[in-house]
């Protein structure tokens, strides 16, 4: 049967970007960045053999010619010295803010007229991501008693599934209701893991347990992503003192680079001073601080205030006050890039504690299809077409609902 809402302007969801598997580096060619996007590019080139003609990364701040994957980043002076030497040369930037002519400043007049330059955005690859959650917080009284941490079986056949169905997976991320460090078989799931695959890892620091396993995370497994979620309100409720988060943060950051996002509410900002003050500045060289703002969790909640102009609950209603940004406003905006495609169609599968597949990350309740081990990719990308909810999403343009992409 037709659905109705395909009379409505529907941009399908589908796969967008060459597959890495499909192209070929005929020319030598340099990664532009040295972090997180590049480390998935890399493992990405590395497992599909597309390493003969890299020649290594540029990333002018970092302290020259130092190694990354056994590859030299090259730093201004050193890549001016390399690129004398080369004829043509293709840049594959792995950090989309930045302009190509940001690059080509970095290099003296006579190889940009002598060396043949040509770039490739990170957009330009098919990127897929997906979501797997291993923890889940019963929330009613009647799921209490519920399983709350994914055994190993399970967990490993939903991640089999996704890296055997999308060989180029850039990234998984295991999450979770509850902090996924809670699951007991973290440590030999990471140990597990196809060793091109990249991971992320989000998890709060109002935990000491969880500061404490940071540090042993990051040593089994090299290319991952530990995102810190940080949240006045938690902290307040199970405080760990500042210096307890100084002295993880700073023992963590000595083993890798760390990202910590802060997603900035009204009931949390006043904190962020505080942490750059007393704990960042020690290890300002190794983490990074992303400063991005908050949203509002489920966008069921926001699809229900615009249908039925109230907030399904109490919790949603107060949650939109502390967004720092307008949301009526934004949807407004959202609507002029309604005809766009959907922003993120790229994270899927999204696969839920219980075993449902939702149609993206932004909605809770989107269950398209059940996992099972039988279940077939044709069937998963029918079903997600087929998803009533992707037209009602669109018909309000909340697949455009991006705060920082409506700014630009
Ligand atoms: S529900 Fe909306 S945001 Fe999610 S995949 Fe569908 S169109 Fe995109």
């Amino acid at each position: 049967m037709k659905n109705h809402l395909d009379k409505e302007k529907f941009v399908p969801l589908k796969d967008i970007g060459v597959k890495i598997h499909l192209w070929e580096p005929r020319q030598n060619y340099l990664i532009w960045g040295a972090g997180i996007n590049a480390s998935k590019i890399y493992l990405k080139f590395k497992k599909f053999s597309k390493l003969k003609n890299l020649i290594g990364f540029f990333d002018n701040s970092k302290k020259p010619i130092q190694k990354f994957y056994g590859k030299t980043i090259f730093d201004k002076k050193s890549l001016n010295e390399t690129l004398k030497k080369k004829k043509k040369i293709l840049i594959v930037k792995s950090i989309p803010f930045l302009s190509n002519s940001t690059f080509l400043n970095y290099l003296d007049d006579k190889i940009k007229s002598n060396c043949d330059i040509s770039f490739i955005p990170i957009s330009f690859f098919y990127r897929p991501e997906a979501i797997v959650e291993l923890t889940n917080a019963p929330l009613m009284q009647y799921e209490l008693g519920s399983d709350e941490y994914l055994s190993f079986e399970d967990a490993m056949e939903r991640i089999n599934f996704v890296e055997k169905n999308y060989p180029d997976i850039f990234n998984i991320d295991l999450s979770g209701s509850k902090d996924p460090f809670e699951n007991p078989n973290l440590t030999k799931i990471l140990k597990k893991l196809d060793k091109f695959t990249f991971i992320t890892l989000h998890t709060n620091i109002n935990n000491e347990n969880n500061l404490k396993k940071i540090n042993q995370l990051a040593k089994i497994k090299k290319s991952i992503q530990i995102v810190i979620i940080i949240n006045e309100i938690n902290l307040k409720y199970n405080p760990v003192s500042l210096n307890t988060i100084k002295k993880y943060i700073s023992k963590i950051s000595k083993i890798r680079k760390i990202n910590i996002f802060l997603r900035i509410r009204y009931d949390n900002y006043n904190l962020f001073p505080k942490l750059k003050k007393n704990v960042f500045k020690y290890c300002l060289n190794k983490v990074r601080i992303i400063e991005a703002l908050g949203y509002i969790n489920s966008y069921e909640n926001i699809l229900n205030f615009i249908t039925k102009k109230k907030w399904i609950d109490k919790k949603s209603e107060i949650e939109s006050k502390l967004i720092p940004w307008r949301l009526k406003d934004y949807i407004r905006k959202s609507q002029f890039h309604k005809h766009k495609p959907c922003l993120c169609q790229r994270i899927f599968p999204v696969i839920n504690f219980n075993g449902n597949i939702n149609v993206c990350h932004l909605y809770d309740k989107t269950n398209i299809v059940s996992f099972s081990k039988t279940l077939s990719k044709k069937k998963l990308i029918r079903n997600r077409y087929n998803s009533n909810l992707c037209r009602k999403c669109q018909k309000f343009a909340l697949h455009r609902l991006d705060i920082d992409i409506l700014n630009r």
